[in-house]
């Protein structure tokens, strides 16, 4: 059956490839009835190329679609070759200016901040990178998929409209042509004919809903399958449509997914191929399941005829879109025909068609259709003007559809909004032509039909769907946003006429929103439901821009402005029309004055917070002002109409209750009120009514209240800000009032007030006031909130006393106002006003415990400031002619009047100066004290009004008091300061861990140090030569070593016989150093790790905090940990930062990540180094006798392994080398403790290192170890030598303590190992170096790491060594096994040196030295049989071997160093000259290192030859494979560009490797390899171990060995991974130039690579703290351990 069908899809494919479109377009050209034969070639070709089979075949059927129906229409469409009727029309054209490149998903999009007539306006990276805007300050984002490139839209950009490519063809077309003229007529009648018929065969098909029948096309094959078609939804989840997809068609969850990805892609995807029945069957199983949620998923069966066509509709509309990319003459002809009218009339034409049906079709369709459009229609200037109207027409019908789809916004044709309503020309001509504004008001407000009964918006018992409408609905307002976005320049009477109509419409908008959703104070029960205020809230907030750009219009016209102001007084009238609701007014009076007024208790009845009428009348009102037209044309406005109850009354009582509120009245707790909270409520309520007057009076800083200007405004705001605290750009930006150029206005004056401080190596920069703005601080800021008000306070205090000035705040010097406003200040020396002061300072002269309180005399202290500001400032400004009304001075030194006869304001403040209960206002109320005097002296001088005399001499203090007043002012302000220190150590105590962990550590070390008492380092060693290492390695005295256990604090000396000491520690296997990221990961199992391999492809580190424990007291923490942990895990399933399953911990004191510990040992050669003798063999002897020793070994092995029959013929040929005694067997020297952790620490590292369940019998155990001490030793040298410092004495302490005791471990884990283990391995390790007849097949020396090896030597050596009785010395074997590696590395290094002789200036040649190293360079050559490169230069080679050899030589001066115990000598604790010579010495090396060679020639000669023999090593001279060569470079992270938008336009460019060309959603960049990923997605998931886990996570175990550090490019945010369940986010090395970072790519400044922060990142990455880094995250934050991060 497969077979056949197989066969049969072949057959086909021949036949179609045997049609000839040339000979179809001729067929075609001669036809009289073109649609006809079109759509016959179509009905019987589309379904043998389309679905034939389950699964799309995208390729085969582009192929086909391509020779079989596209061919045709091109040859048709050229009249010739399209191969070479293309490129003319190409050439032929004049393409318009306009870039109208449309965007990728992810593709980084540009917009000027000082250009872009509004911020929709964007450019692509190649337009910005040619424009003027790059030196602007520009923004970049990134698109979400949709919109277009601007560039070359003169109506978009206030400069600049061009970029550098789009000008070049602006000359020539300067004024707009017939693109038609450059087209022959016959090609524009053809283009018409088959766009004609292309085109609405797409439409026809595409919005066809019969499920059997086809437009105008007979089914001729009527084969009679079918599909199962899934429709995407946005309510079920991919989890739910994988799961219900397995059960409906029995697939895999791997189909499924793939089903479900593509589904969420492209809207749909046939899930079942085969007769209807069957897949009827299916559908029904589908909808069964998923009917239970909201409602089903939607399936639909369809014939494959019909899927058919539609998949070759969308490929020709495709296809249309870039044939008329050739030409604009053919984009105007497909306009046209999009255009045209059909026979019935309104909303025929196809495009009108596409746009209704819109949403019914599926993602993918609607896509491909929007992207025509968009590179059609609107990028002609004629048609866009057209389909705007269009679009205009059917804006309710097209809303209408959106309200009810369930797509998002960017999916729906609505979205097109904003492409045509932001172009300035299209929006007034829409509202002219078409009445857009009332339109898209009406049609917002027809959505909203819940109304009470006077006819306001209703939002009570709104369900979840009404909700979620809401919710779309509110798009209808950002397309009013749109409209209004571009001001008029100038006015025509129409624009008037409409505008006002539109505003009309808006009146009825917020007619229906004032008083809107009323609330009544419930007193004495708990309310169970919140009223649905959110939605009336949101729809304010929402409202509040478009009210203040409607304002903006009426502001640019004289007539509209009069005009507005009338409708919206009379709509407000209408609002309030009858609010005394019958009621009586009654009289108030107070002072002789009376006033009749509403009785309204705002606590008893309805009040509402929705004002809008109210607030765009006051608006209007201060554009009077600003524009003055109230000064001009006063005849023409109603301002008589104005009563002070309409305008006031409910805004009032929306303040009343905001001041309720404020008091705690509304409190919904259901506790009724006790008396005493009366009185506090009063209080309040009498402090927020000064409040409100201190804002009245003093709030003029908008145009046309006060005579400021908008810059005035915007740096009174940032001053109060900064007042606060310093601020980040960022911050400062989202604190300021919302506004379109809040950024761009803040940055023209930000200079001014504020400079600004750059950031360290981590947090951000900030702007921070300059001292002398803080003369403008306000209290009583309107913006503060109450938090912030005190907050401001309190630092204000602090700067004035840091500065040790008084520390009042008194009211700044206020503009001021204009004349509409200007009666305003009267209120301050109002009797009223007055009578309120004089009560309050009353009130505190009396000191009545409760019925005052300080915050109120502070604000009538305040008003009292504010009234002598301003009439200072009168007296100041005064001109010949006027007279000062303004006489508050006069007034408060006034006494009250009979029956009260209460003491004069002024004579009140003068006695609360002294009250002791009012310290904290004393500064305030001496400066106004001062300022009455200095007023006083004012006018004295002016003489202009008399001031009436003040009783007494005001200013006296009497010295005692002021004495006793100061020393009281000076205790209070040290006891403040006492306090204020006190709270900031402990604060500073409990962020130390936290924040300075390294220091912390640091600190902690240096007192384990002193606890422990003498180190090693403190012996000093006078000048004499130190050497590390041989029979003559300097003595040290090996100081007693105590320690302290850090959990039981007992003091303990490391001894070999007592218990066991550890630190803890963390081994990590490690791809740092790796030279070949690409190896295949071996069979751990199999795996024989005995030679590493130079290109270090995975080592294992080792890592400590340096923390000291007892064995048993970490014993019994750990199973402690081990136990709770378990207990909660159970309990909770929650994760923590560590595994304890995998036998990980936290240091108990410094919560470093740890896996294991490391114990503590004395120096171990000095056990088993025996005497000195004298007279030591050299090399070649030495060499003589261990393999001899070796040779014996083997034989006794095989013996051992033939059988247990007593001697043998063999043992008696074995002649045993003098004093060797290979059944000796040593006596362990320590104690069972440390044995124990020994093969803790040794069963550990194998276990990770490995990757293998632990087995401390496996005698890999003890390579495992040598290795760890290897490689943490080569880490440690590379950290040091890419840092330029010098090998010792700059380590800190952690890692000294943690490769002491490393060393010493991996020295003496041989004891707890099998013997012959670890001897079996010597001798293989020996053989690679000296060949034996026993070791075969061992790696050549390119293949083998020398430092692994001489450390592994070394630390096996001891188990051949103990059973040798010869008298060799320990040190001997030591020195020779160093020298013998040592020469085995030049070699090394000569045969992979890639010297060239460059022409570098040569010194000293013919050296003694460079001529050896030549010498030695030509035996390689003899040996090699001449493969190697001739070279003649000693001093290139010396150069070379030196620089090759050095790491090597560091590595192990270090490892002697820790090995030994032998300090090394100052010369090289510091850089500084001769660093090799120095080295050499310490290691009893020769300078001269070719010495080596011909002191040993006896030997080495054979050697030689024997290395250079190897097979491999001929391969590689003959150039068939690689070598690694030296030295080896560091690893570094990848090089990241400067300019971020890079790293966004190369991510953009990345699609998913696995789903054929799709745009990757989350694109992340490895930093350890430059790879790219698809994270956080389905289509790359991979399995790993048996788990799914995400891209980067299957990444980091082949390139980072489960570490990983990734940078996610779209959040711009760094990643680390560790492992499976590990990770956390990290600020990225990029900054903007405010020196912030851009986690999420929020705000969009221009961001550029710090270099410093990316190299901390680098080296977190070398010192291999990536996975320390991310366990101290998880446990400052507790959700990072939530976070599913093996599915990124
Ligand atoms: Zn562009
Ligand atoms: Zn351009
Ligand atoms: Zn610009
Ligand atoms: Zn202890
Ligand atoms: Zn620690
Ligand atoms: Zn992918
Ligand atoms: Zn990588």
């Amino acid at each position: 059956m497969a077979a056949d069908l197989e066969s049969e899809v072949q057959a086909i494919d021949k036949s179609l490839l045997e049609c000839s479109a040339e000979e179809i377009a001729v067929k075609w050209l001669q036809a009289n009835d073109l649609q006809k034969e079109v759509y016959q070639h179509l009905a019987y070709y589309v379904p043998k190329i389309y679905c034939r089979g389950p699964n799309p075949a995208p390729q085969r059927e582009d192929m086909l679609a391509q020779h079989v129906l596209l061919g045709p229409m091109e040859w048709y469409l050229c009249g010739e070759d399209p191969a070479f009727g293309f490129p003319k029309l190409e050439q032929a054209n004049r393409p318009s200016h306009l870039c109208g490149r449309v965007f990728k998903v992810g593709e980084p999009t540009y917009s000027c901040r000082d250009c872009a007539v509004d911020p929709t306006c964007v450019l692509c990276m190649e337009c910005f990178l040619g424009s003027i805007h790059r030196e602007h300050r520009y923004r970049m984002t990134t698109s979400g998929g949709g919109g277009f490139c601007d560039c070359g839209d003169t109506e978009a950009w206030k400069e600049g409209p061009y970029c550098q490519k789009h000008e070049l063809n602006t000359s020539e077309t300067a004024e707009e042509e017939d693109p038609l003229v450059h087209l022959p007529e016959d090609m524009v009648a053809r283009a018409y004919n088959i766009f004609a018929i292309a085109f609405k065969y797409a439409v026809d098909i595409l919005t066809w809903e019969k499920e059997n029948e086809l437009p105008g096309l007979e089914m001729i094959e009527k084969s009679d399958t079918y599909y199962c078609m899934l429709f995407n939804d946005e309510v079920h989840t991919y989890e739910q449509v994988i799961y219900t997809l397995q059960k409906a068609v029995n697939c895999t969850q791997k189909e499924a997914i793939g089903f479900a990805t593509t589904v969420d892609r492209d809207g749909r995807r046939s899930v079942r191929y085969g007769d209807f029945q069957y897949c009827d069957q299916a559908k029904s199983v589908i909808v069964r399941n998923t009917s239970r949620q909201t409602k089903p998923l939607k399936v639909q069966v369809m014939h494959s005829s019909i899927v058919a066509h539609q998949s070759f509709g969308l490929k020709l509309l495709t296809w249309l879109g870039s044939v008329i990319g050739y030409s604009d003459g053919l984009r105007r002809i497909l306009c046209q025909v999009g255009l045209q009218e059909g026979p019935d009339g309104e909303n025929s034409s196809l495009v009108d068609k596409l746009m209704l049906y819109d949403s019914k079709l599926w993602k993918g369709a609607r896509n491909v259709y929007h992207q025509l459009f968009m590179s059609s229609l609107l990028m002609d200037l004629k048609y866009k003007k057209l389909f705007a109207i269009r679009f205009a027409r059917n804006y309710e019908r097209l809303q209408s559809d959106f309200m009810k789809d369930d797509h998002d916004r960017e999916f729906s044709i609505a979205d097109l909004s904003i492409q045509i309503f932001t172009v300035p020309s299209l929006a007034r001509m829409l509202i002219t032509e078409e009445n857009l504004m009332t339109t898209i008001i009406k049609t917002f407000m027809d959505h909203l039909r819940h109304r009470d009964i006077q006819g306001r918006f209703q939002f009570e018992r709104y369900t979840a769907l009404q909700a979620f409408k809401f919710r779309r609905v509110q798009s209808l307002i950002l397309d009013l946003k749109y409209v209004l976005i571009s001001k008029p320049t100038e006015w025509s009477d129409d624009l008037r006429r409409k505008f006002l109509e539109g505003f009309d419409a808006f009146l009825e908008l917020l007619k229906c929103m004032q008083g809107m959703d009323p609330i009544t104070r419930q007193v004495g029960q708990h309310i169970e439901m919140e009223p649905e205020w959110e939605a009336a809230f949101t729809l304010q907030m929402k409202l509040t821009l478009v009210i203040s750009m409607m304002q903006d219009w009426c502001a640019l016209d004289e007539k509209v402005l009069i005009e507005a102001y009338k409708k919206c007084l009379t709509v407000l009238m209408q609002c309030h029309s009858g609010f005394t609701d019958g009621e009586q007014p009654i009289v108030l009076s107070m002072c002789g004055h009376s006033v009749e007024t509403i009785r309204y208790c705002v606590s008893q009845e309805k009040v509402s917070i929705h004002l809008p009428v109210s607030r765009l009348l006051a608006g209007l009102h201060v554009l009077l002002s600003k524009t003055e037209v109230a000064y001009k044309f006063p005849e023409l406005l109603p301002l008589s109409e104005l009563s002070p109850p309409m305008l006031i009354e409910h805004p009032l009582r929306c303040l009343v209750l905001c001041a309720q509120v404020h008091a705690g009245m509304w409190r919904r707790n259901g506790f009724s009120l006790v008396n005493q909270d009366v009185v506090q409520q009063n209080n309040t309520l009498i402090e927020e009514m000064l409040y409100l007057i201190i804002m009245i009076v003093g709030e003029r800083f908008s145009p046309g209240i006060g005579q400021v200007n908008a810059t005035d405004e915007i740096k009174r705001e940032i001053i109060h800000q900064l007042s606060i605290r310093p601020m980040a750009h960022s911050e400062l930006v989202k604190a300021l009032p919302e506004d379109e150029n809040r950024e761009t206005g803040m940055e023209s004056v930000i200079e001014e007030v504020a400079c600004f401080k750059k950031p360290g190596l981590t947090g951000r920069g900030l702007y921070e006031l300059k001292p002398e703005c803080a003369k403008n601080f306000n209290l009583y800021f309107y913006h503060f909130s109450r938090a912030e008000q005190s907050k401001a306070e309190e630092a204000q205090r602090k700067l004035r006393r840091q500065n040790r000035e008084d520390t009042a705040l008194p009211p700044p010097a206020l503009p001021p106002f204009c004349p509409l406003f200007a009666s305003l200040v009267n209120i301050l020396q109002s009797d009223v006003m007055l009578c309120i002061m004089g009560t309050i300072l009353q009130w505190a002269v009396e000191h009545n415990g409760y019925a005052w309180s300080e915050s109120m005399l502070q604000r009538v202290l305040h008003l009292i400031g504010m009234a002598l500001q301003e009439e200072k400032q009168h007296l100041e400004n005064l001109s010949e002619e006027n007279v000062v009304t303004f006489t508050f001075t006069q007034k408060i030194s006034k006494p009250g009047e009979a029956p009260s006869n209460s003491p004069s304001i002024l004579a009140m403040l003068e006695t609360l100066q002294n009250a002791p209960h009012l310290e904290v206002h004393k500064d305030m109320i001496r400066w106004i004290l001062k300022t009455f005097n200095t007023i006083k002296k004012l006018r004295e001088s002016s003489s202009s009004s008399p001031v009436a005399e003040t009783e007494g001499n005001i200013m006296e203090e009497s010295s005692r008091d002021k004495d006793k007043a100061e020393r009281k002012r000076k205790a209070e302000i040290a006891r403040l300061r006492r306090e204020k220190i006190m709270a900031q150590m402990s604060e500073m105590q409990r962020h130390f861990i936290n924040e300075n962990k390294e220091l912390f550590q640091q600190t902690l070390e240096e007192l384990d140090t002193s606890t422990s008492g003498v180190h090693e380092n403190s012996p000093v060693i006078s000048d004499a030569k130190l050497t590390a290492l041989g029979p003559e390695q300097t003595r040290v005295a090996e100081p007693r070593q105590v320690v302290m256990c850090i959990l039981c604090q007992e003091e303990q000396e490391v001894k070999v016989d007592s218990r066991a000491m550890v630190l803890a520690a963390f081994i990590q296997r490690s791809t740092v150093l790796s030279k070949n990221r690409n190896k295949i990961t071996p069979d751990p199992e199999k795996y024989d790790p005995l030679f590493m391999h130079p290109d270090l492809a995975c080592g294992t580190h080792t890592g400590s905090c340096g923390h000291i424990m007892h064995a048993h007291c970490w014993q019994r923490y750990f199973d402690a940990v081990q136990a709770k942990e378990q207990r909660r895990q159970q309990r909770l399933r929650v994760h923590t930062s560590y595994d304890v399953e995998n036998g990980e911990f936290l240091c108990p004191l410094c919560e470093c990540l740890s896996n294991t510990v490391i114990p503590l040992l004395p120096p171990p050669r000095v056990l088993f180094n025996r005497l000195d003798f004298s007279g030591q063999p050299n090399l070649t002897q030495w060499i003589k006798t261990v393999s001899q020793q070796v040779k014996a070994l083997h034989l006794l092995q095989n013996e051992d392994c033939a059988s247990h029959s007593g001697h043998s013929e063999k043992m008696d040929q074995l002649q045993l080398p003098e004093g060797f005694r290979p059944d000796f067997k040593l006596k362990n020297p320590y104690s069972e403790s440390i044995k124990e952790m020994l093969t803790t620490f040794g069963t550990a590292t194998y276990k990770v290192g490995l990757k293998v369940h632990p087995n401390e019998e496996d005698p890999r155990v003890p390579i495992m170890c040598w290795g760890s001490c290897a490689y943490t030793i080569q880490t440690i040298e590379r950290l040091l030598a890419d840092e330029d410092k010098p090998l010792f004495g700059h380590l800190p302490c952690r890692q000294d303590d943690c490769l002491t005791s490393l060393t010493r471990f991996a020295a003496a884990h041989w004891t707890v190992s099998s013997l012959s283990a670890v001897q079996g391995h010597f001798c293989t390790l020996l053989a690679s170096l000296v060949p034996n007849e026993k070791n075969g097949n061992l790696p050549c020396i390119l293949d083998i790491d020398m430092f692994h090896l001489l450390v592994s030597l070394v630390l096996s050596f001891p188990a051949i060594h103990c059973q040798d009785f010869s008298g060799v010395s320990l040190g001997t074997g030591d020195l020779h096994l160093f020298h013998l590696v040592t020469m085995a590395h030049i070699i090394q290094i000569l045969l992979t040196s890639s010297t060239e002789e460059n022409g570098m200036d040569q010194e000293n040649t013919n050296s003694e030295e460079e001529v050896a190293v030549l010498t030695l360079y030509k035996f390689l050559c003899q040996c090699t049989g001449s493969a190697l490169k001739e070279i003649s230069s000693g001093w290139h080679l010396c150069r070379n071997l030196k620089a090759g050899i050095m790491p090597f030589l560091r590595c192990s001066a270090l490892f002697f160093h820790y090995l030994n115990g032998v300090p090394a000598p100052s010369e090289i604790q510091v850089n500084g000259a001769n660093q090799f010579e120095h080295l050499c010495s310490y290691l009893s090396l020769p300078n001269n290192l070719t010495c080596l060679f011909q002191e040993n020639s006896e030997i080495l000669n054979t050697l030689i030859e024997s290395w250079c023999s190897n097979n491999e090593v001929k391969r590689y001279l003959e150039g068939k494979r690689h070598a690694i060569s030296y030295a080896r470079e560091s690893n570094k992270l990848i090089d990241l560009p400067d300019d971020y938008s890079c790293l966004i336009n190369q991510a953009s460019n990345f699609s998913c490797p696995k789903s054929g060309g799709d745009k990757s959603r989350a694109p992340t960049l490895c930093l350890v390899c430059g790879t790219m990923l698809c994270s956080q997605s389905y289509c790359c998931q991979t399995e790993l171990e048996g788990e799914d886990v995400g891209a980067c996570t299957a990444h980091t175990y082949t390139c980072g060995s489960g570490v990983g550090i990734f940078l996610r490019v779209r959040e711009c945010q760094v990643l680390f991974l560790a492992g499976k369940t590990k990770g956390c986010f990290y600020p990225p090395p990029y900054l903007d130039d405010y020196g912030e970072t851009d986690q999420g790519l929020r705000r969009g400044n221009p961001l550029h690579l710090c270099k410093e922060r990316f190299k901390k990142i680098q080296k977190l990455w070398q010192q291999h703290s990536i996975t320390e880094e991310i366990g101290h995250a998880q446990e400052a934050n507790q959700t990072l351990v939530g976070i599913d991060w093996q599915h990124l």
